[in-house]
């Protein structure tokens, strides 16, 4: 609004709002600033469509596949309506998300403060965003449901089967080296070792890499297709982890005696000698499968 004075000055210029029909100077899609106020209307968050889904198992947001939050989801359409309605260049901020989830469940309403510059003026505006939640399972939650895996880490020793402890600290490696993504599907104890079915190739990678890092030994990897069609080809990838077998010096326990190994005999056995009675002894590679190292 202009002083009297100001009013004065502009008189042999004398424009007026078409609408209002008060002098002005500055005009704002040909009216006065009040009246193009009054006219505009930031956004009717009445007409907007918000939609999302919630996962019912892991209770993840998600827009289509992309995991995401409710306040994010709202932002990006608000900010998308206001663009539509009054120009795509005009830059639009968006304060204060709140979301509010009372009742009914199904229904959060947002709330926020939209301000954007229009025709030079900035306006602001405090709305109420009402979002529908659709529940449903996803992609990755559905995977773990139905057993998904892409790759299986076989932990082995070679020349014995891996301890207890080896075997819990393999696990523990495995559950580590999970990336947002990655889930391990099952976990099987055999005679001979650990099988770990995982998610991904990339987290099999992670996990073998890991163990051999902290167990010593070795590991390689194969690949098996198992779908194949004109479209695509999905691998599953065999990761095959070797932990280091007995070595001189090492305490092995087999049928209640303990031996201490003297010189390993590379795919025959060990010889050794027992701690309790000192008398030397040879244990053949098959028996072995069944000592343990203490
Ligand atoms: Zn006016
Ligand atoms: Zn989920």
């Amino acid at each position: 609004m202009k002083t009297e004075e100001e009013a004065q000055k502009s008189v042999k210029w004398t424009k007026f709002c078409p609408k209002c029909g008060k002098q002005t100077e500055e005009f704002f899609d040909s009216l006065c600033e009040d009246c193009f106020r009054e006219g505009i209307t930031l956004l009717e968050p009445e007409h907007l469509d918000v939609s999302l889904s919630v996962c019912t198992h892991c209770g993840g947001y998600f827009k289509g596949k992309e995991q995401t939050s409710i306040e994010a989801v709202v932002e990006e359409s608000v900010k998308k309506e206001i663009r539509k309605k009054h120009g795509y260049g005009c830059g639009v901020l968006i304060k204060g998300l709140r979301t509010e989830i009372g009742r009914e469940e199904r229904r959060p309403r947002v709330v926020l403060t939209a301000k954007a510059e229009i025709n030079g003026l900035e306006l602001e505006k405090n709305v109420e965003v009402a979002v529908i939640l659709k529940r449903e399972t996803c992609e990755r939650c559905s995977r773990i449901a139905g057993g998904y895996y892409a790759g299986i880490v076989q932990i082995r020793a070679e020349g014995r089967i891996p301890t207890d402890d080896e075997l819990a600290v393999a696990e523990e490696i495995a559950y580590m080296s999970l990336d947002e993504e990655d889930f391990v599907s099952k976990l099987q104890r055999l005679k001979e070792g650990l099988d770990i079915y995982v998610s991904s190739m990339e987290c099999g990678r992670r996990i073998s890499r890991g163990v051999v890092k902290k167990l010593g030994g070795g590991f390689s990897e194969s690949r098996k297709l198992y779908v194949f069609s004109r479209s695509r080809e999905i691998y599953r990838v065999s990761f095959s982890v070797r932990l280091p077998g007995f070595k001189e010096g090492d305490a092995v326990a087999l049928d209640n005696h303990v031996f201490t190994v003297e010189r390993v005999i590379e795919g025959k056995g060990i010889e050794g000698v027992d701690t309790e009675t000192g008398e030397h002894l040879f244990v053949s590679a098959k028996k072995l499968m069944r000592a343990r190292r203490v």
